[in-house]
């Protein structure tokens, strides 16, 4: 026990006969107040036992009782959905053991980078161009080439899809969620491999790596519970003699329209939702990330989705644009960029001669996240918070932090020594386990976050940037201060590592520009101020709103996810609303008063 504190128990445990070991800090006396200053936050924290004993005399069997989540309150009511789901846990690279299990997944992709990868015999035998994945932090390494699709491989595909609709909307929600679990189970026995695929493909360093694994084995698991539980029968109203039950069953033949930033989970729970619901499926991953989306749809054929229920179409904008108006394409489930959504959002509105049906489209688009920080709030979790949120995965993240707003009494100490933090960050290869902020996707990516950096000139003043002597496609972070609200480093989604900081009158003015732009995705407020959080939850419109953390990495079943305005049209995904958007619903009245019945015979 510390010495000089909580002395009454120090002499109770004596007087029980206990062995008491005290202990005391002892050295210099700087390092001595940051530990001094620590204990009197854990102590003042609003969730420690000092203070809940002390200051709210909380009774004794409440103080003990294992740290389960509160019980739901009167006005907050707990999902549907919410049935014991347990997220696949991040690794833990702290553990040796962990970390040599990563080196080994590492060391087996590198042994099969610059292979050839065709369809197998279980998918259709495509025939369009090679399309080949370099690393993006070292442009010359060849990383895989995938055999690309055409028109014609497409309509074979969708051919392959009808003949197989049928059967596949004929098992039971429990078949379809088994095939489902197993694809999970075998992805998490192989999740280094996999996470050691995106580290080459796409540039993600070990935690984004290893973080999007265990998302895409939650997508799997998810959806496959949520349609066990939707595929009961719901039965509505109560009235003697009727009986009314909604049922709901799968639309049709489905595309899929992935990006590369989350190549594996983003596709699997668009994929995996359509699956779930018993729709077939056409899958184009991104045409930066061919060789995961082709890996995603060989695991789950090798999980026991039927081929042909399931297809891998690589390819670029024309093979997606293919899909959107194919005549039997009823649903589509996309992410990307707003504009791209918006114009598969026209092209799905033609009706095209044989269409069966009014084409659905779920768009989930960019965004322009903002975080806000006020006077009162805790600077260090703020800038801790914002370099997360910023500069994970080199801010290639639709939920990445852009703009902070910060209130012009602490706007002064945020920027020094944000700009601090920012020099500290470890830039380099994501094959590296030290390596935080990684290079962007490729050249086309860099030369446009580039271009914003210039232009930004003219706008804001540069406080910070990072430059990276390597070849690989390597830029910033950087950071603009005194940016105004109606630039476009304040307005247009850059998708890279540059920030822009807004300066704020007061925290209506910072809630006002927080909400000033075409996007509604994510966005977070540092405050230690109980009315401005009050204000924020009423007032931030966002899709998904972070309160004293990062506004990054939500978790499937804890934080559905997705926004509105310009940022996405359809149900969160994670969320108990999505695999509905996948379905038709039937509600079938009967009137059950007797009147007898005929013999079956
Ligand atoms: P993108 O819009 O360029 O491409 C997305 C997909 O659409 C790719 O597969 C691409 O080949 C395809 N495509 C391009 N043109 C098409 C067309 N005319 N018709 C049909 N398909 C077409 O986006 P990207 O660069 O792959 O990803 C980055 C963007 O995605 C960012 O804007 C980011 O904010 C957004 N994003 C959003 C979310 C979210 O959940 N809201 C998640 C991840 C990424």
């Amino acid at each position: 026990m510390i010495y000089g504190m909580a002395e009454p128990y120090q002499q109770a445990m004596v007087k029980l006969g206990r062995r008491v070991r005290l202990y005391t800090p002892v050295g210099l006396l700087l390092p001595g107040m940051a530990y001094l200053v620590r204990r009197l936050l854990e102590n003042t924290s609003n969730e420690s036992f000092l203070r809940k004993e002390y200051v709210e005399s909380q009774p004794l069997a409440r103080l003990l009782a294992p740290p389960v989540a509160p019980v739901p309150s009167a006005t907050v009511q707990p999902s549907n959905s919410m049935h014991g789901f347990m997220n696949e846990p991040h690794s833990d690279f702290s553990q040796e053991t962990v970390r040599h299990a990563m080196q080994e997944g590492i060391a087996s992709v590198r042994s099969q980078l610059g292979r050839q990868w065709n369809a197998d015999s279980s998918l259709p035998s495509l025939t369009g161009p090679w399309l080949t994945s370099h690393n993006p932090c070292r442009p010359n390494q060849i990383i895989a080439s995938v055999r690309g699709a055409t028109r014609s491989d497409l309509d074979q595909a969708i051919q392959q899809a009808q003949n197989q609709a049928d059967s596949w909307r004929r098992r039971s929600a429990e078949e379809r969620a088994a095939i489902l679990r197993q694809a999970a189970a075998d992805m998490s026995r192989r999740r280094f491999e996999l996470a050691a695929w995106e580290v080459f493909e796409v540039g993600k360093p070990w935690r984004e790596a290893d973080a999007d694994v265990a998302e895409t084995i939650d997508f799997l698991r998810y959806y496959g519970d949520e349609i066990c539980r939707l595929s009961k029968p719901a039965r509505f109203g109560n009235r003697p003699g009727e009986l009314n039950h909604r049922i709901y069953g799968p639309r049709g033949v489905t595309a899929v329209i992935a990006p590369w930033n989350f190549p594996l989970a983003i596709p699997s729970g668009m994929v995996a939702a359509a699956l779930a619901t018993g729709n077939p499926v056409l899958f184009k991953p991104s045409e930066r990330s061919s060789r995961l989306g082709l890996l995603l749809t060989q695991m789950l054929i090798a999980a026991g989705v039927p081929p042909g229920v399931v297809s891998c179409l690589p390819g670029g904008p024309e093979i997606g644009q293919a899909l959107v108006t194919h005549p039997q394409i009823v649903t589509i489930a996309f992410t990307g960029s707003k504009t791209v959504g918006l114009r598969i959002l026209t092209d799905a509105a033609q009706v095209h001669p044989g269409q069966p049906m009014v084409k659905r489209v779920i768009a989930e688009m960019g965004g322009k996240n903002a975080i806000i920080v006020d006077e009162t709030a805790d600077l260090d979790e703020a800038i801790a918070g914002i370099i997360t949120s910023f500069t994970g995965y080199a801010g290639q993240k639709c939920s990445a932090c852009s703009r902070a707003i910060v209130h012009r009494a602490v706007y002064d100490q945020f920027t020094a020594r944000l700009r601090q933090a920012v020099l500290s960050i470890e830039i380099g290869d994501p094959a590296e386990p030290g390596t935080r902020v990684g290079p962007v996707i490729d050249a086309r990516a860099q030369a446009a976050i580039q271009q914003f950096i210039a232009e930004g000139r003219q706008e804001g003043r540069l406080l910070v940037e990072r430059s990276v002597e390597r070849s690989g496609y390597f830029v910033g972070p950087a950071v603009f201060v005194d940016v105004e609200p109606h630039h476009r480093l304040a307005q247009e989604e850059i998708f890279g590592p540059v920030l822009a900081v807004l300066k704020a009158e007061s925290f209506a003015d910072a809630l006002r520009m927080a909400n000033g732009t075409s996007y509604a995705l994510t966005g977070g407020v540092y405050s230690r101020s109980p009315a401005n959080l009050v204000l924020a939850r009423e007032q931030f419109d966002v899709g998904n709103l972070y309160l004293n953390r990062p506004i990054t990495g939500a978790l499937v079943c804890r934080q559905p996810f997705g926004g509105h305005r310009y940022s996405g049209v359809g149900a969160k995904t994670g969320g108990e609303d999505y695999l509905a958007q996948f379905m038709v619903a039937r509600v079938i009245s009967e009137n059950t008063l007797r009147r007898g019945f005929e013999s079956a015979e």
